[in-house]
């Protein structure tokens, strides 16, 4: 694939039928490494209605249709498409942190007791179970459509934790009556719970602070604990990617659509398929915002019992979905699939009192790596995003055959890191050399200007799916 440089970290890839718009790479030349995910770059600008260009964050990567850390936004009103493969099958999976008023030396002698109560309580794993058991349908449709409003409503959290969930904890527009009834099946059991291999709930702690005044203003400090919730709308929203692909793939034809990928199924914004997905998106999108609502409940119990510790929202964001924005006064369906939203200071959604700052952006790294917390920034681009992750550069099938789950667990408990898996298996998986150098995708995301970096996290105990 021809890359033409045009800036440090921004790379193009030139328009050339049957493509509407060029590729844009945000990265440095080392982390491309995969030309399947740029040809899938490529395939995304052929969409209908797609504005200014096909978008790849620093943590590209290959993905189902849609590479994973890519954006494409389309214009609604001139016939756009939204694509189910441009949100992925979890749909709304995403990362929410809380910071805890204790530091990493207050921590350290109870580590392993706080440890094993989040082991012994966090439902995780393939199957079914969750931390709320939901009495049918009736409550699981108030729960798709109110989100992390109604687990509050409900008792689990408390009014603040809204101010700091993108949208206030709820998708406007949700319609339960869109999700087919496998999917409320697989979705009635597995209210709270992490889910398996990527999905992870870490204890961590700040390493490192770039900008003292917006950490403040994020709640963060040096030295603070904090815990990272990755996860999503388990089976209900995997089920609804696939019975809206399903029926996108049949009706693309009556719109004259045709893609170069079966898996880039989609129809107009504005067309009865597109709505229904739309609807049945943001059930599953607040199906993921309960779910880690939840689990942070849970965590507070954890914490309360063994070490007394409050742990405040920082901010929660998901970085799987399609979102109607108006930019330069159009109205737009922008996807983000692996790439993350990063609001600039004074945009309106902003809670308040983050309004001087932009919003918290939130990227786990590895379970034996660093993460990190960034910021919106005033002159954002591709539609104010950036990236989601470090983004695979093996896959599960490879990673698990480069080292056993127990030779990496135990390296990590070398390492001081507490770990907490479901399987040893789905421990190789996830690997840390099984992905890109996180320190690398963040200096080429913020040197992009995608974003800035505000603070640096390490892990000290994982909890993974
Ligand atoms: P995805 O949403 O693509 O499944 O995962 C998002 C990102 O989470 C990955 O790109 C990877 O960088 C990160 N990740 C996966 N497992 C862990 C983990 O156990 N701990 C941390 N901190 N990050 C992880
Ligand atoms: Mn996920
Ligand atoms: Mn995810």
């Amino acid at each position: 694939m021809e890359l033409v440089q045009e800036a440090p970290f921004r790379f193009r890839i030139e328009r050339r039928p049957p493509m509407r718009v060029p590729g844009v790479v945000f990265a440095s030349r080392d982390l491309i490494a995969e030309d399947q995910a740029l040809q899938q770059v490529v395939n995304v600008a052929t969409l209908p209605g797609i504005v200014e260009a096909s978008y790849g964050m620093p943590d590209l990567h290959w993905g189902y249709g849609f590479p994973i850390g890519g954006v494409a936004a389309t214009d609604v009103r001139a016939g756009g498409v939204v694509s189910p493969g441009g949100v992925g099958f979890d749909i709304s999976c995403g990362v929410r942190l809380l910071a805890a008023d204790l530091q990493r030396e207050e921590l350290a002698p109870r580590l392993t007791r706080l440890m094993d109560i989040l082991d012994a309580t966090i439902p995780r794993g393939a199957g079914p179970g969750g931390v709320w058991k939901l009495s049918g349908r009736a409550q699981l449709d108030e729960l798709l459509r109110k989100g992390a409003r109604y687990a509050v409503e409900q008792g689990h959290g408390v009014a603040r934790d809204l101010e700091r969930c993108e949208d206030q904890g709820a998708v406007a527009d949700a319609d339960p009556d869109q999700v087919g009834d496998r999917a409320i099946k697989r979705g009635l059991g597995q209210v709270g719970s992490l889910g398996s291999g990527n999905h992870f709930l870490e204890v961590q702690a700040v390493e490192q602070v770039y900008d003292e005044k917006v950490a403040a203003a994020f709640g963060l400090r040096l030295g603070q604990v904090c815990v990272m919730i990755h996860c999503g709308s388990r089976g209900l929203g995997h089920q609804i990617c696939t019975d809206h692909v399903r029926v996108m793939d049949k009706a693309m034809r009556r719109y004259g659509i045709s893609v170069p990928d079966r898996q880039l199924a989609c129809a107009p914004v504005e067309s009865p398929e597109g709505r229904a997905y739309l609807g049945a998106m943001a059930a599953a999108a607040n199906y993921s915002r309960a779910n880690r609502q939840l689990l942070a409940e849970a965590t507070r119990r954890a914490f309360q019992k063994v070490t007394g510790a409050r742990l405040d929202l920082v901010y929660d964001v998901s970085h799987n979905l399609a979102k109607l924005e108006r930019h330069d006064g159009r109205l737009l369906c922008v996807h983000r699939k692996g790439a993350t939203r990063a609001l600039p200071p004074h945009h309106p959604d902003l809670p308040p009192d983050l309004a001087p700052f932009g919003q918290p952006v939130l990227i786990p790294g590895t379970m034996g790596t660093a993460s990190y917390v960034l910021a919106g920034v005033p002159d954002g681009k591709a539609f104010h995003s950036t990236c989601h992750g470090a983004g695979r550069t093996q896959s599960r099938h490879q990673a698990a055959r480069m080292v056993s789950g127990r030779e990496l667990r135990d390296r990590l408990e070398a390492q001081g890191i507490a770990v907490r898996g479901s399987s040893l298996r789905g421990l190789s998986e996830e690997a840390p050399t099984a992905y890109k150098d996180i320190d690398a995708v963040i200096a080429a995301s913020t040197g992009a200007g995608l974003c800035r970096a505000v603070a640096r996290l390490v892990p000290l105990g994982v909890v993974k799916g």
